[in-house]
C-alpha cells in the first residue's frame, strides 16, 4: 500500500468522540519506550506524526491518524509504565480498554513487543485479555536492527511457547525495523488487505 497523505485527525480520552464515519481503525499499542512512535512515523514516511516519547506516560490520549482519507491509525498510550499513579493508571486502562471493547471500526490491534526483551508478564496478560474479549490482534517485534537474527529467533520461540500456553494458534506475527524500514511492506499488506475484504463485504 502507499500511503499519499498521513494527518492528525483528533486526541481525546473517551472512545464515544473518536471520529464519526465508519472508516477502518488500526491500533498500536505497547509498552512505553517500546517503539510505536517510531514505527507509526516509520510507516507514514513522516518524522515527527507521533511524538516519540519525551516523558514516557505523559500523552494518555487515543491519538487518531487519517490515512489516504480512507483509515485510521490509532495510537493508544503506553501502558505499564511504573512512573504512572495507580489510580491513573486505572483510569487509562478503563479508557483503553472501553475503546478496545466499543469502538465497532477497530479492525486490529497491533501489540508491539521489544524484541530484545524476554516475553513480558504484561504483555502476555494484555495479549490474553484480547483473546478473551475476542478483540482481533497481531503481535509485532520492533527494533530487530538492535539483535542478531539467531537471538531474535530465540526470543520469538518463546513468546510464542508462553502463547501456545494459552492458545490453539498463534496470531498473525511481524517483525519490524524502524531504522531500516523493515517489515513495513508486510505490515501496510495486511492493513490493506483487511480494508480490502471489509469493502468488498
Ligand atoms: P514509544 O514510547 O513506544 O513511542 O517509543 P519511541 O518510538 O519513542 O522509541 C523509544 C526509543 O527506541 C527511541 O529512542 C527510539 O529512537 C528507539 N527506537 C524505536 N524504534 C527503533 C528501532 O526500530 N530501532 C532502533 N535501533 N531504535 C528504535
Amino acid at each position: 500500500m502507499k500511503i499519499k497523505e498521513a494527518v492528525f485527525a483528533i486526541s481525546n480520552t473517551d472512545h464515544k468522540k473518536c471520529p464519526d464515519g465508519n472508516l477502518p481503525e488500526y491500533a498500536f499499542i505497547g509498552r512505553s519506550n517500546v517503539g510505536k512512535s517510531s514505527l507509526i512515523n516509520m510507516l507514514t514516511e513522516q518524522k515527527k506524526l507521533a511524538k516519540t516519547s519525551g516523558k514516557p506516560g505523559k500523552t494518555q490520549l487515543i491519538n487518531h491518524f487519517l490515512i489516504n482519507q480512507e483509515w485510521y491509525i490509532v495510537d493508544l498510550p503506553g501502558y505499564g509504565y511504573a512512573k504512572v499513579s495507580k489510580s491513573a493508571r486505572e483510569k487509562f486502562e478503563k479508557f483503553i480498554s472501553d475503546y478496545l471493547t466499543k469502538r465497532e471500526q477497530l479492525l486490529n490491534v497491533f501489540v508491539l513487543l521489544d524484541s530484545r526483551l524476554e516475553p513480558q508478564q504484561i504483555d502476555l496478560e494484555f495479549m490474553n485479555w484480547c483473546g478473551q474479549k475476542e478483540i482481533p490482534f497481531a503481535m509485532v517485534f520492533t527494533k530487530i536492527d538492535k539483535l542478531s537474527s539467531s537471538a531474535l529467533q530465540k526470543n520469538m520461540a518463546k513468546y510464542k511457547k508462553e502463547m501456545m500456553k494459552y492458545w490453539e494458534e498463534l496470531p498473525p506475527v511481524f517483525t519490524t525495523s524502524s531504522e531500516s524500514g523493515f517489515g513495513r511492506e508486510k505490515l501496510l499488506n495486511y492493513i490493506e488487505n483487511i480494508n480490502l475484504a471489509v469493502k468488498n463485504g
